[in-house]
């Protein structure tokens, strides 16, 4: 008997050619998130999970007794709750590299956005407050040119960021993480900087660590109050990374001149958030990976993990803190 899949998600027909050849399967097809009560039902037969974002914690994984492995179609897995994983020996995955350049792109994105206002002077305009055709001082924004950019986090995604501002923008890069990166020091010309100095002398800062025991709240008041007033702050990791309350007040009383967020720390996010009337903030909707080819390429891989796992194989992306058990 082929094994069951249940999939969180609505996904593209040639993923769901590809689950058909070895597993029947199920999918959640409505847009809405999945109920945690229709979720913890399927669960009970499910052999495999292809999800991503949705909680993995101990009481869906001890609601599931022939569950072999979760498949995230996300590099992060901060859903994860890894010990209980451990514990149940179920195999977890995510998509590391088929995103790297896409999450970049969106890191430029915003960078230029914030920057030069793109998203608060697009605004202006539709609002029909262009109504001189000089030169305005106050509709200049900063140049993200020969200035200083400094990553948090310089993996995968980080090291493409890097090479965008290096190469693209004649950007000085400095980078802070764990360990040094020689590799990628050498690819791009980023420099080593311990945090609080990065911190100092960065004009933007890339926060693209994953979310940890570590990272939650790495960036709070004392970060923010340390960087230059002039500077410009991406968040492309998640939400929680930052200590949002500090952010907005970071923004308000300009300890830095702006910010563009990617991740919020609760999603989506709600109407009365303050971030959402502060003109100096640019704002999407959590799309770092949104492409069309991308999302696919992380489909796919994600169900060849799953598959893999499925068939008692080792699939090529289980994630680092479960490797030994996989
Ligand atoms: P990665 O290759 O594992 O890189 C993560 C980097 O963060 C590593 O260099 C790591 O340092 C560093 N790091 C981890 N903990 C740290 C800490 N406590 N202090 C300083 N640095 C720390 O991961 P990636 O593929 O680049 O992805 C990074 C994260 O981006 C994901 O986990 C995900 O949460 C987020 N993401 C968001 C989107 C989006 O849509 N916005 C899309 C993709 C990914 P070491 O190597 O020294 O451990």
């Amino acid at each position: 008997m082929k094994p069951f899949v249940y999939v969180t998600k609505p996904i593209p027909e040639e993923v769901e050619e590809l689950l058909a050849e070895h597993c029947t399967y199920e999918v959640w097809t409505s847009r809405e998130r999945i109920p945690r009560q229709v979720l913890l039902e399927k669960i009970k037969e499910a052999d495999g999970l292809l999800t991503s974002g949705t909680k993995i914690d101990r009481e869906l994984l001890y609601s599931a007794p022939k569950l072999k492995i979760v498949s995230n179609f996300s590099v992060g897995y901060d859903n994860f709750d890894l010990e209980a994983m451990k514990e149940k020996s179920v195999i977890g995955t995510h998509t590391p590299y088929v995103l790297d350049d896409t999450v970049a792109d969106l890191a430029f994105g915003l960078i230029l956005s914030s920057a030069r206002r793109i998203a608060e002077l697009d605004r202006y305009v539709r609002d029909g407050k262009w109504t001189k055709s000089e030169d305005e001082e106050s509709l200049f924004g900063s140049d993200v040119h020969h200035q200083t950019l400094g990553i948090i986090g310089m993996g995968r995604i980080g090291e493409q960021v890097a090479k965008r501002a290096a190469l693209g923008f004649d950007m000085n890069v400095l980078y802070y993480s764990r360990s040094r990166k020689p590799e990628a020091e050498k690819k791009t010309g980023a420099v080593y900087a311990e945090f609080n100095e990065l911190l100092e002398r960065s004009d933007f800062i890339v926060m693209i660590t994953p979310l940890t025991k570590e990272t939650f709240h790495l960036i709070g008041e004392r970060e923010l109050k340390q960087m230059k007033h002039s500077a410009i702050f991406i968040n492309i990791s998640r939400g929680k990374t930052v200590d949002e309350k500090a952010l907005i007040k970071a923004l308000t009383e300009g300890w830095i001149k702006g910010a563009g967020l990617d991740v919020f720390e609760k999603e989506p996010i709600e109407k009365d958030n303050p971030l959402l009337s502060l003109p100096n903030v640019t704002i999407v909707p959590h799309i770092g990976s949104s492409t069309s080819v991308t999302h696919t390429n992380m489909l796919k891989c994600a169900a060849k993990n799953l598959i893999d796992g499925l068939q008692g194989k080792q699939p090529r992306d289980v994630v680092k803190e479960l490797k030994q058990e996989a």
